[in-house]
């Protein structure tokens, strides 16, 4: 999510961990920090010297210029919250009750609560509101004399998400990495070792990477790095050659952004669920924590977006009004600011926005708010606008977007409204065990199944091909796959700046089909659902008029055999997931497009990331 980096060896570590961290900014952080175990002087203990910074690395490095600790092992962060805003205290390294074991965590610890409380029970002390501070204290209470030990000890007890390093005032030659479902590299360089969480930081000194497997935990002295898994047993990872140059290294080998972007797809999916959901579809949000009654009185739900974002409300519309069985409606944001404001103390808005900081969308929520609605925001940056001025937050979680147009952050934010429905769903009494257990199933397959789209990216690249050369296009969906549609135009469009319009299959006979011919091509969403057959139909009239038809079409089903199509199988999922799953094909296939068109898909003329002005 964010950057950390750790260094041992015979350089002075402050210099590599500033110059690492530089590199790392591109990701944008909020907030930053460094610890250097200072050499130590005759006949005094070793000292650990932490200096951290609220605002970006610039300042932290300002500050290291003032006053730079002397030492050859140290460890760096950038900071992305998730859990405590971006303050000085929350900034990494975190350590334990004697301030002896250093940590810098990227991901999220999903069971911290239950670990704090015990550690406060056994009397340790939590100066921040992070999760991440929970490692530093469970290695001390699990410390007998071995720092890799209390340290394998301690993360079996973490659920969640961690890249991890670490060390301590008491082994000086020693620097340990440990990873779980999120990424971590062990640089070798020579005689000196470096642990990242992306090869970014340290490419400038050595191409010579060890990528650690989930679950391990690297040892690093200045014999070399020795890779284990919890249970101690070694590890003989492979040593990769990266040749890659800052630029490509920020985009993971991606070439570019977006591409990187929609691949971590299904990290952004399983991020947005990762600790707020039970295997009986109990739904819980820490920063939207409002009892059961006062969600029980919620009469109707408004979801308020731009672009992108009004697309996920119109899924959130979808979705709660189908399992929790009251009126939502999504609407524009800049729109209603200006209408009459119809909303009331038993509605629940929700203000959905990547940035948090979209000027349309947040005069909407104050103009809901003063009228006693219960606010809510989905966003991914922690103590934006939206998430300070609303009532409560659901946070993505995904992850730093750089390229503009917005790709696994919508699919958080499909993932978070679904979850708030079930939430609601699930006071209300409006669904039952069997299907929450039957939803949380297939969220929980998801990100595998996200993979597997991203898996046929050949498929994809040559469908985009065939497609390239049309300058208009329209894009057909019905039910969930509505806003899915009006999604696959807008990014075609957003990138690739070919004139692509958005239709529902229904609303397709009522003006639009006029448009079509041989040179006006339509994408039609014919994946199972309650409105598959519909869809079915729709495409025939639109073969009829000689327009040609990419359809996505769920496997194993035939109702398009003989009719001339092309054909993109999907699998046979949960409807939910099949929107998921077909807005991520979609993305793709815009982005091939605007590939083949050699336009500048990260930053698409005309548009910024983020919409701060009206
Ligand atoms: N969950 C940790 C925090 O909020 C780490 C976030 C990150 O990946 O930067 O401090």
């Amino acid at each position: 999510m964010c950057g950390i980096i750790g260094y041992l060896g015979d350089r002075e570590a402050t210099p590599i961990l500033m110059e690492s961290l530089k590199r790392l900014e591109y990701r944008g952080y909020d907030s930053a920090g460094v610890a250097v175990l200072e050499l130590p002087k005759a006949g005094h203990a070793n000292r650990t010297s932490i200096t951290k910074s609220e605002a970006k690395v610039d300042t932290l490095i300002e500050k290291l210029e003032a006053n730079m600790p002397s030492g050859k092992l140290g460890i760096g962060h950038t900071r992305w919250a998730t859990h405590g805003k971006p303050t000085y205290i929350n900034a990494h390294p975190h350590t334990d009750c004697h301030g002896k074991i250093f940590v810098v965590h990227n991901g999220i610890i999903e069971n911290f609560a239950e670990l704090k409380a015990e550690l406060e029970a056994a009397g340790h002390e939590f100066p921040s509101e992070t999760d991440t501070e929970v490692v530093p204290h469970l290695i001390e209470a699990n410390y007998k004399g071995d720092f890799l030990a209390a340290v394998r000890a301690a993360l079996k007890r973490i659920k969640g998400a961690y890249a991890l390093a670490m060390f301590s005032s008491d082994d000086p030659e020693l620097l340990v990495g440990a990873r779980l479902n999120a990424p971590l590299v062990v640089g070798l360089g020579d005689g000196e070792y470096y642990i990242a969480s992306d090869i970014t930081a340290i490419i400038p000194y050595t191409k010579r990477v060890l990528v650690l497997g989930e679950g391990e935990v690297a040892a690093v002295t200045p014999l070399g790095a020795e890779v284990s898994t919890l249970d101690g047993v070694t590890v003989k990872s492979k040593v990769v050659h990266v040749d890659w140059d800052v630029a490509q290294a920020q985009k993971g080998g991606f070439p570019h952004f977006m591409l990187k972007e929609i691949h971590e797809s299904p990290d952004a999916v399983a991020n947005a669920m990762r600790g707020r959901l039970t295997d009986d579809g109990a739904v819980t949000f820490r920063e939207f924590d409002v009892p059961d009654d006062r969600l029980r009185s919620i009469t109707d739900v408004l979801l308020l977006g731009m672009g992108t974002s009004l697309h996920a409300a119109m899924i959130g519309e979808h979705v709660i009004e189908d399992w929790v069985g009251i009126p939502a409606r999504a609407e524009d944001a800049s729109e209603f600011r200006y209408r009459r404001p119809t909303v009331g103390d038993h509605t629940l808005n929700v203000v959905i926005t990547q940035s948090g900081e979209t000027a349309d969308t947040l005069v909407a929520l104050h103009q809901a708010k003063e009228r006693g609605s219960l606010s809510v925001a989905v966003t991914n940056v922690i103590a934006s606008s939206a998430a300070r001025d609303a009532d409560g937050a659901i946070y993505l979680h995904s992850g730093p977007e750089i390229g503009v147009a917005s790709t696994k952050t919508l699919l958080a934010h499909m993932i978070s409204l679904y979850l708030l429905a079930v939430r609601l769903a699930t006071v209300d009494g409006r669904v039952s065990l069997e299907r929450r257990r039957e939803l949380v199933e297939a969220l929980r397959a998801l990100p595998d199944q996200v993979r597997g789209i991203l898996a046929r990216d050949k498929e994809i690249v040559e469908l985009a091909h065939k497609y390239s050369g049309y300058r208009n296009f329209m894009f057909a969906g019905r039910g969930l796959d509505y806003p899915v549609a009006l999604e696959g135009a807008l990014k075609l469009k957003e990138i690739s700046y070919i004139h692509a319009e958005g239709t529902s299959g229904g609303l397709l006979k009522h003006g639009p089909i006029a448009l079509l011919d041989e040179q006006f091509p339509v994408v039609a969403i014919c994946t199972a659902s309650s409105t598959k057959d519909k869809m079915v139909s729709n495409v025939h009239e639109i073969v009829a008029r000689s327009a040609p038809v990419l359809a996505l079409v769920t496997e194993g089903d035939h109702s398009l055999d003989g009719v001339p199509t092309d054909i993109f199988k999907m699998p046979a999922v949960e409807e939910a997931a099949s929107a998921v799953l077909n807005t991520v094909m979609l993305q793709l296939f815009a982005y091939h497009v605007a590939v083949k068109l050699g336009q500048n898909v990260d930053q698409p003329r005309n548009l910024a990331k983020t919409v701060t002005v009206e």
